[in-house]
């Protein structure tokens, strides 16, 4: 009993969080900018923080994260972290020769009040970014949203790289949001498959579920380019997909640059995918490719197959906004009952939107913006579920009421290939269908009588 000091009480709590179900916002600002090709993401503040998100990410991610620090000491907090980044400026530029120097904030630097537009301006003048090479920027002070806020500010700031020629491209930007590296690989075969040229960004395949070469690259083969970036102003509409992580960027490339922009669902699960496609195949006036009918046709196949140990079962959730609003649909699409659901990141709207996905499922639903997960502990004692769906730290929940439990989300700190098996699309669909059955199935073959245990299933 690992969690034995959970009460079932509900008592109301406004100044205390206990287990967040997130994390720091500089988390989200390096992941969005490793999607970056031959970007360093820098972090401006104490060295600490820097490590701290590095770590967070290769745990997750299983693989190295690059990043720089301005490595703060008792000077820069009191005068300022002015000098230490034009000097980190100028060390990463001769080092390291990124393309783009992606720099996200820290606590620290944004308490002391550091104006990065200004110390980039000051960069400029002093030429210290060379010809060719960009710098830019993203405001993540951590006392504030969460990791899926700094992801939202540094795609933002990508947006803005956008330089409009005036000539469209005929390409279709595509801002995927917080998924896995295997599921912008996905995307990239679903849009293709419809046949819609694309830019996606950020595009983390490549960087982060990369093959073993043997040869070390300081900068991997991944990421959308700088000229792709530049070209998204050129681009004749925006797809984003999920408001929490991807609107923001999408609506600064309209507001800037008249690029007109649609705000999806991530496409998780069937009417969600359904709905992506169906805006692809607008975009490209065609139409659904016969492949992807199929792929449909077998992802509807297995939920009828499968409806049978999936019905009325009850759900608890956490995870980020964009997630759990698509896999709430998906759950309830299929006559199970979501019946907790937590994100640590804040936004009513988010409450607003799965009680509407909810309403008719014909129970109560306990939903919570800015919780944590003691919160959807407790209100799995009150209400005992069959499953959860989450992160690792669901993992203490999980054992101490012997619940079955799904790994998906951020972070997975101990499974591996959620960055080399999409869970987007109906591919990813037939995946998440098959977890979550399997561990349902393996429940039901272990409480079983003996004469019920059954060789079919
Ligand atoms: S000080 Fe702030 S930015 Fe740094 S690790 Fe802690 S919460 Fe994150």
């Amino acid at each position: 009993m690992l969690l034995r000091h959970t009460p079932i009480e509900i008592t109301e709590r406004t100044a205390l969080t206990i287990n967040p179900a997130k994390t720091c916002q500089p988390i989200g600002a390096m992941y969005a900018a490793l999607g970056i090709h031959g970007c360093l993401p820098h972090s401006h503040g104490s060295q600490g923080c820097c490590a701290y998100h590095r770590s967070a990410l290769t745990r997750h991610y299983k693989e190295p994260v690059s990043a720089s620090t301005s490595s703060f000491t008792e000077g820069a907090s009191v005068f300022g972290g002015q000098a230490n980044m034009l000097q980190a400026i100028n060390n990463i530029f001769t080092v390291y020769n990124p393309e783009v120097i992606a720099i996200h904030t820290t606590c620290l630097s944004e308490t002391i009040g550091d104006d990065l537009p200004q110390i980039k301006k000051k960069a400029a003048t002093e030429g210290k970014i060379p010809e060719g090479r960009y710098v830019i920027s993203a405001s993540t002070p951590s006392y504030a949203g969460s990791h899926v806020t700094g992801f939202s500010n540094m795609v933002k700031a990508m947006a803005g790289m956008a330089e409009p020629t005036g000539k469209k491209n005929g390409k279709v930007n595509i801002i995927p949001g917080w998924v896995e590296p295997a599921d912008m690989e996905e995307i990239k075969r679903i849009t293709n498959m419809v046949g819609v040229k694309t830019i996606l960004f950020p595009d983390t395949s490549g960087v982060l579920n990369g093959p073993l070469s043997g040869e070390y690259k300081m900068f991997p083969e991944g990421g959308t380019t700088v000229a792709e970036l530049k070209s998204t102003g050129d681009s004749k509409g925006t797809l984003a997909l999920g408001e929490w992580c991807s609107a923001d960027a999408a609506r600064e490339l309209d507001k800037k640059n008249k690029v007109p922009c649609s705000i999806l669902d991530m496409p998780f699960g069937l009417m969600a995918t359904d709905r992506f496609i169906e805006a692809l195949r607008t975009i490209a006036g065609v139409s659904i490719p016969e492949e992807i009918a199929h792929e449909r046709g077998q992802l509807v196949d297995m939920i009828s197959d499968m409806h049978q140990y999936l019905y009325g079962k009850k759900v608890a959730l956490v995870g980020d906004p964009d997630q759990l609003i698509a896999m709430t649909e998906f759950l309830v699409a299929m006559d199970m009952k979501p019946i907790h659901i937590v994100t640590g990141t804040p936004g009513k709207k988010f409450e607003k939107r799965i009680k509407e996905l909810t309403k008719d499922m014909g129970c109560e639903v306990n939903v919570k913006a800015a919780g944590d997960m003691f919160l959807l502990h407790q209100w799995i004692k009150n209400e005992p579920v069959d499953l959860i769906i989450g992160n690792t730290y669901c993992k203490y929940i999980a054992r101490d009421e012997d619940i079955p439990y799904v790994r998906w989300g951020f972070p997975i700190l101990d499974r591996q290939g959620h960055q080399y098996f999409p869970t987007v699309g109906y591919k990813g669909g037939l995946r998440l269908l098959e977890k979550i059955t399997g561990v349902l199935l393996d429940r039901k073959d272990r409480d079983d009588s003996e004469s019920k245990f059954e060789l079919v299933l």
